[in-house]
């Protein structure tokens, strides 16, 4: 089968001939492809940034945010049968140990990241395990939700984690609406009844921002901070941080109110906060890594409702180095789609 992979740091992944994956146990599942998103994670992967905590041996398949049709079934599969739509779960788990029990997909000790610890979904077939798989109806095409397979999730997770947060009269500010917070925007309005500031450099995106339900956009032209608080009246309930590096990271913790909650959701820069401005104030700060196995099927129930949407650019998986220069050089408007 062709696949995309990469065999060097720093350099342009190649379409290769390889073999395809064979099942290994009995819950596995074998997926072919209908769209593989990509990702800035996989230009990061590209950097070498992620080398250090996967250690995945070179050459290997790039792709970690999937969908498709079940190709082959191992003897134990019950939740879904050959022929099926389905979008996966980034991380199949074992389902054994205590963060799996708990629902806590991202943070089970037995886990694979295909895409990033071993062969992901950039080719016709992939490998998972019928834990990772979410059954949608047969009329979802897969490379119209791909994406929401990683962005969709790690937007929906924190969105989902702030809602007891989020009550009639709180404000939210969603810094960046690129292909996450674009999102984010949708999930906050289905989801809550908070009045939605979307701060971003790029006008385009704001008026994107507004159709998907923005109460407010502020441009980042260097008074966004001053702007946010005089919206506010000091500063927001909760911060959803999308870019969290080149300075917006201290920008979406200045722009935190007093016993508000600062979402770190982008990733990059660096924070140094002292820790009197953190006890007086009572502010938090909140990690979120993609999202859980619920988190995925019920941003799904939203996308199949029309609640939440994306924008997308498909690619022949031939293209696939384009692709990755069109989203280095952000050419792409919302999310580059590889389709074998
Ligand atoms: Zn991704
Ligand atoms: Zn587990």
């Amino acid at each position: 089968m062709k696949a995309v992979r990469l065999h060097a740091f720093n350099q342009m992944p190649v379409v290769d001939e390889v073999p395809e994956p064979a099942l290994r146990g009995p819950l596995d599942v074998i997926v072919k492809i209908g769209g593989a998103g990509v990702c800035r994670t996989d230009l990061h992967i590209m950097e070498g940034q992620w080398d250090a905590a996967m250690h995945t041996p070179l050459p290997y398949i790039l792709g970690h945010e999937n969908a498709g049709w079940v190709h082959e079934i191992g003897s134990a599969v019950t939740n879904v049968a050959v022929g099926d739509t389905v979008i996966l779960h980034p991380t199949p788990t074992c389902g054994l140990c205590h963060a799996c029990r708990a629902g806590d997909d991202m943070h089970c000790i037995n886990s694979e990241f295909p895409g990033l610890s071993r062969d992901g979904g950039m080719a016709e077939y992939l490998l998972t395990t019928a834990r990772a798989c979410i059954k949608l109806d047969p009329s979802t095409q897969p490379k119209d939700v791909a994406a929401l397979a990683d962005a969709g999730i790690t937007a929906y997770h924190a969105v989902r984690k702030a809602i007891p947060l989020l009550y009639p009269g709180t404000t939210c500010v969603v810094i960046g609406a690129g292909g996450l917070g674009h999102i984010g925007i949708q999930c906050l309005a289905a989801l809550t009844a908070t009045r939605i500031i979307v701060v971003d450099s790029n006008p385009d995106a704001l008026k994107l921002a507004e159709q998907l339900g923005a109460d407010h956009t502020v441009v980042a032209g260097g008074r966004q901070v001053e702007t946010v608080k005089e919206l506010t009246g000091g500063g927001a309930t909760v911060v959803l941080d999308f870019v969290a590096e080149r300075g917006a990271e201290n920008d979406g913790w200045e722009m935190t109110g007093e016993a508000g909650s600062y979402f770190v959701i982008g990733y990059g820069g660096e924070l140094h906060i002292p820790t009197l401005d953190i006890i007086t104030t009572e502010r938090n700060i909140i990690g979120n890594i993609v999202g859980t196995y619920n988190d995925l099927a019920e941003l799904m129930v939203l996308a199949e409702a029309g609640k939440v949407t994306l924008h997308t650019r498909t690619y022949p998986l031939d293209a696939a180095p384009e692709a990755f220069a069109d989203l280095d050089a952000v050419r792409v408007r919302g999310r580059a789609i590889l389709v074998p």
